[in-house]
């Protein structure tokens, strides 16, 4: 069985997630620059029963999010640190930021979305796709996945 840890960077939360995800993308939206402070976020679509929290406390910060509906994101109540995000309408699953997982190379993005607002100077090869916004799920989930995404709908 697919078993991974994760934390934060103080430590205090510990989580496993008992499978791989859904899909993972590298977001290059305005947002996602703010919220990381970096250059993207490494996010991994899964269902909200295969992540378990094994230590520390979750807090939530509501934040924008690019459809205008909202997000809330779980933190670190000790650092801050974000460990996953929550859309409106999709209750079930959740986003993990996938570069808090202690094996973060497990989990290489499988798109690069909104390419628009990638940072210039940022070069990324094409060996994956890469979408000026977002995709449609269809085209680019396996078969595997459609069937966990539309699961997770119901
Ligand atoms: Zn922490
Ligand atoms: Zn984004």
């Amino acid at each position: 069985m697919t078993k991974h840890n994760g934390e934060c960077s103080c430590g205090q939360v510990q989580y496993t997630i008992n499978s791989d995800p859904i899909f993972t993308h590298a977001c290059h939206c305005t947002l996602c620059q703010r919220y990381s402070a970096s250059a993207f976020i490494v996010h991994s679509l899964m269902e909200k029963t295969n992540f378990s929290l094994e230590r520390g406390n979750l807090i939530e910060t509501m934040g924008p999010s690019g459809s205008g509906k909202g997000h809330t994101i779980k933190r670190c109540q000790t650092c801050g640190d974000q460990i996953y995000s929550q859309f409106s309408g999709l209750d079930n699953l959740l986003v993990l930021k996938t570069t808090t997982l202690n094996d973060a190379n497990r989990y290489p993005p499988q798109a690069h979305i909104f390419v628009k607002s990638k940072l210039s100077w940022l070069k990324i090869c094409d060996d994956i796709p890469s979408f000026d916004a977002f995709y449609r799920r269809e085209e680019i989930y396996s078969s595997e996945s459609i069937k966990r995404f539309k699961i997770a709908l119901k």
